[in-house]
C-alpha cells in the first residue's frame, strides 16, 4: 500500500491549514484545534480515504453508489494500519499487534475482561464500546498529554533527543523525535516505564502565554531548532506553552488533563516505531515516529487489542487464501478476482438469495452488456467526468467501445426501448452487473479495492409523488438482507443538496422531504450530512457494524435528477403529455466482492450453515468405511446437500482438518454406523464443537433441508 499522505504539522493550535483533505471528523476537529498545520498530500485517490469521505463534492456524472465501490476502505485503524491518512511515515513497519499484545500484556492480564485469541470465539463475549476523539474530552486530553509525557521520557533517557511534533490520531498518539541513537522496539518498554514514573509523580500541567520574542528566547535555551520553525508557522499571538512539572515544555495550546497523575498509565502503551520526515519532506531529516495508544481505563484498552487482534486474524486476505475461496493474480492482473469453487460456491448462494428476495418485493432482473458504444457514455457524462476511472476504449470495426464502469446506462437503454405510460410506474430493474474500473496499481486492497466487480444494482424509475414509497421499500428490502447476514447495526446518513447542483429547487426540496419521511416511516434515526449529497440528487448511506465493532459503509440509494435529463427519458402522463421520470440508483451489498471481504471477516471465514461451500464432511474411521461414506455423501447430495467425503488420515487427524476448514458438520462413519445406516454428527456451534451423536441418514438430511431454509447460521 503506498503511503499517500504525509504530515507535517506543528503542535500548535493557532495555525492555519495549509491543505486539509477532508478525511475522518477526527482529524478535523484535532486539525482545528491542535496539530496545524496539516498538510496531507493527496496519491491518487482513495484507499486511505475513510467511507465519510463523500466524492459526491466533486463533479461525477450519476450513478453515485457505485462510486462507493472504489472509495471503500476497512473502516478502522485496526483494521488495516497501512491504508490510514494518519499514520504516514517512511519505511513505516505495520502496525505490530504481537508487540501490543505484548507491551500490554501486564494491563490485560489484570484486566476485567478476557482477550479470547481465537477468531471463532463466542460471540456472546460482552463488546465494550470504544469511545472516539469526537465523543470524548477526556479520551483527547489523555491521548494528548501521554504524547507529552512520552516526550519527556524520551528526552530523559536518551540526551539530546529533540522534540518536533506529537499529535493525537484515531487510536492514540504519536510523537516525532530527532535522535542521536536509532530507538528500536525495545525500548519501549523502558520509555514506558519512565511514562509511568512521571505519571505516578503527578506533576501539574500549567498553561502560560508568552510573547513571540520570549518563546524564541526560550526555545534557544533549550536548543531546540525544530520549536523555531514550528514557532515561525504560528501566526497569531500569544505563544502558548505548556509545561509539566518544573523542567519540560512545549508549545502547544492544549488541551490537556491538570496532572499526570489523571492519566490512567494502565491504559497507555507504546506500540511501535516507524520512521518519519520532518514536514512529511524526504528532502528533510529524517525522524523516529513512536506510535502509542492511550485509552480511558484497561477495560477499553484490552478491548482496543482485542479488536486489533480479532482484525489481523480475520484479514480476508489471509483466510481466503487459506480457505481456497478467491485469488487475485499478478500474473493474471491486479485487481482482477479469481473465485475457487468454494467463494464461487458462496457468491452463488448470496445471488440466488440476492435474486429471489428482488423478485419477491417486485423487481424484475435485467442482464446487460460488459461493453457499448462509446456514445452511451458520451451521453451518461462518464467520458466527461468519469474517464479517468475508466479502462480505456477499444476500436471494434470503425467503432470505439467501451467497457462498462456502471450499469445505468445499459439500464437506461432498456428503458428508452418502448415508450412508457404512467401507469407502469414505479418500474424496478435489478442486475448482478459486472462493471470495470481502472485504479492504479499500488492501491489495490484485496477483495476491497479491485478493478473488476459485480455489483448489486438497481435502477427505479418513478413519479415523483411515489419516491417517498419506493424509498421506504428499498430500507426495507436492504433491512432484510443484511440481517439474513448478521448484520443488524446500522449506522445511516441522509445527504442533501451540494452548493453546485443540477435539477431545480422545487424537485430538490420535494425528493429530500421524501428521503426523510421514507427515513422516519421507516423509525430509523439517521444523520443529516448537509450538503453532502451528490449534486445530481440527495442520497442515503447505511453502514453496517460487523462482529468485532467496525462499520463498513454498503449500501446506498441515490435520487438523480441527472441522467434522466441527459437522456431524455421520458414517460407519458394521465394528462397525456410527456414527462421526466424519476430515477433512483440503489445497491445493497455494494459490489459482490467488496461484501464477501466483509463477511470474510465478519464470520471469521466460519460461514453460516447457510452459506457454507461444504455444509458436511463425512469422515471415515478407516479405509472399509470409504465406500459407505461415499453411499452417505450421494444420499445427502441427492437432497441439494453439499457434502464432501475425506480420507485416507487418521480420524483425529481428519477432525483437525475439518475443524481447520471450518466446515458446519462432522460426519464419521465406522463400522456401527455402517450397519445402522447413520452417522456421528459433529456439529459446530456458538460455543465451540456439540456432539450430537448418531443420527439416521435420511433423518439428517430432512434435518438439514429443514434448517437450509430456515437459513440458519448453526445446525441444531
Ligand atoms: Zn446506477
Ligand atoms: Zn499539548
Amino acid at each position: 500500500m503506498q503511503s499517500v499522505a504525509s504530515t507535517s504539522g506543528c503542535h500548535y493550535s493557532g495555525m492555519a491549514a495549509a491543505r486539509v483533505w477532508p478525511a475522518a471528523r477526527a482529524l478535523e476537529k484535532a486539525i482545528a484545534r491542535h496539530v496545524l498545520p496539516l498538510r496531507i498530500s493527496r496519491g491518487v485517490s482513495a484507499p486511505s480515504l475513510p467511507p465519510t469521505f463523500h466524492t459526491s463534492s466533486l463533479p461525477q456524472p450519476s450513478c453515485h453508489h457505485s462510486l462507493f465501490s472504489t472509495t471503500f476502505i476497512p473502516p478502522n485503524l485496526w483494521s488495516s494500519a497501512s491504508s490510514s491518512p494518519l499514520l504516514p511515515s517512511l519505511s513505516r513497519r505495520p502496525l505490530s499487534v504481537a508487540a501490543v499484545a505484548s507491551t500490554v500484556q501486564e494491563s490485560v492480564a489484570e484486566a476485567p475482561q478476557h482477550v479470547p485469541k481465537k477468531p471463532d470465539g463466542p460471540p456472546e463475549r460482552e463488546r465494550v464500546e470504544l469511545p472516539t476523539n469526537d465523543s470524548s474530552e477526556t479520551l483527547l486530553k489523555i491521548r494528548h498529554t501521554s504524547a507529552h509525557v512520552m516526550a519527556m521520557a524520551v528526552q530523559k533517557l536518551f540526551p539530546g533527543t529533540q522534540v518536533t511534533i506529537g499529535p493525537w490520531i484515531e487510536k492514540g498518539f504519536y510523537y516525532d523525535f530527532d535522535t542521536k541513537e536509532p530507538i528500536t522496539d525495545k525500548d519501549l518498554k523502558k520509555i514506558k516505564k519512565e511514562m509511568a514514573r512521571i505519571i505516578s509523580k503527578k506533576l501539574p500541567l500549567t498553561r502560560e502565554e508568552v510573547t513571540r520574542e520570549e518563546a524564541r528566547r526560550r526555545i534557544e535555551e533549550i536548543q531546540e531548532p525544530y520549536k523555531l520553525e514550528i514557532l515561525d508557522g504560528i501566526k497569531t499571538e500569544p505563544i502558548t506553552i505548556y509545561k509539566i512539572g518544573e523542567d519540560w515544555w512545549d508549545l502547544c495550546a492544549g488541551p490537556h488533563v491538570e496532572h499526570t497523575g489523571q492519566l490512567p498509565v494502565k491504559a497507555i502503551e507504546l506500540e511501535t516505531v516507524a520512521g518519519a520526515y520532518w514536514r512529511g519532506d524526504e528532502n528533510r531529516q529524517q525522524l523516529q515516529r513512536i506510535y502509542g495508544t492511550a485509552w480511558e481505563n484497561e477495560a477499553q484498552l484490552a478491548e482496543y487489542v482485542y479488536r486489533t487482534e480479532q482484525a489481523r486474524l480475520r484479514d480476508h486476505r489471509k483466510l481466503g487464501q487459506e480457505l481456497k475461496l478467491f485469488s487475485i493474480q499478478d500474473e493474471t492482473g491486479s485487481g482482477l478476482v479469481f473465485w475457487h469453487p468454494k467463494g464461487a460456491m458462496i457468491r452463488s448462494i448470496i445471488e440466488q438469495y440476492w435474486k429471489q428476495q428482488h423478485l419477491r418485493n417486485g423487481y424484475e432482473l435485467l442482464s446487460t452488456p460488459h461493453v457499448a458504444k462509446l456514445e452511451l457514455w458520451k451521453t451518461s457524462g462518464h467520458f466527461d467526468f468519469y474517464k479517468e476511472n475508466m479502462f480505456d476504449q477499444m476500436a471494434v470495426e470503425d467503432e470505439k467501445y467501451q467497457l462498462k464502469p456502471m450499469n445505468c446506462p445499459c439500464h437506461i437503454a432498456i428503458y428508452k426501448d418502448s415508450l412508457h405510460s404512467y401507469r407502469e410506474l414505479p418500474i424496478r430493474w435489478a442486475e448482478l452487473g459486472t462493471v470495470y474500473r481502472y485504479e492504479k496499481s499500488g492501491t489495490m486492497h484485496g477483495l476491497f479495492r479491485v478493478r473488476g466487480f459485480t455489483q448489486d444494482d438497481a435502477h427505479i424509475f418513478c413519479l415523483p409523488s411515489q419516491i417517498a414509497d419506493e424509498i421506504l421499500g428499498v430500507l426495507d428490502l436492504t433491512e432484510a438482507i443484511l440481517r439474513q447476514f448478521d448484520f443488524t447495526k446500522f449506522e445511516v446518513n441522509l445527504s442533501t443538496r451540494p452548493e453546485k447542483a443540477v435539477g431545480s429547487d422545487g424537485i430538490w426540496e420535494r425528493a429530500t422531504t421524501a428521503l426523510r419521511e421514507a427515513l422516519d416511516r421507516k423509525g430509523w434515526e439517521y444523520g443529516i450530512d448537509e450538503g453532502g449529497g451528490a449534486f445530481y440528487g440527495p442520497k442515503i448511506d447505511i453502514k453496517i457494524e460487523d462482529a468485532i465493532g467496525r462499520r463498513w459503509q454498503c449500501s446506498t440509494i441515490q435520487v438523480d435528477f441527472n441522467l434522466p435529463e441527459r437522456f431524455q427519458m421520458e414517460y407519458q402522463d394521465a394528462d397525456g403529455e410527456r414527462k421526466r421520470p424519476i430515477m433512483i440508483h440503489r445497491a445493497i451489498f455494494g459490489s459482490l466482492e467488496r461484501f464477501f471481504g466483509v463477511l470474510i471477516e465478519n464470520y471469521a471465514g466460519d460461514f453460516p450453515l447457510w452459506l457454507a461451500p461444504v455444509q458436511a464432511r463425512v469422515l471415515p474411521i478407516t479405509d472399509s468405511q470409504v465406500e459407505y461414506a461415499h453411499r452417505v455423501a450421494r444420499q445427502l447430495k441427492a437432497h441439494d446437500i453439499r457434502v464432501e467425503v475425506v480420507s485416507g488420515e487418521r480420524l483425529p487427524k481428519l477432525v483437525r482438518n475439518a475443524n481447520a476448514d471450518k466446515i458446519p458438520l462432522q460426519l464419521v462413519v465406522g463400522k456401527q454406523e455402517e450397519e445402522h445406516g447413520s452417522v456421528a454428527i459433529t456439529a459446530r456451534g456458538p460455543n465451540g464443537d456439540r456432539k450430537l451423536g448418531e443420527v439416521d441418514v435420511a433423518e439428517l438430511a430432512e434435518r438439514l433441508k429443514v434448517a437450509e431454509a430456515a437459513k440458519k447460521r448453526w445446525f441444531d
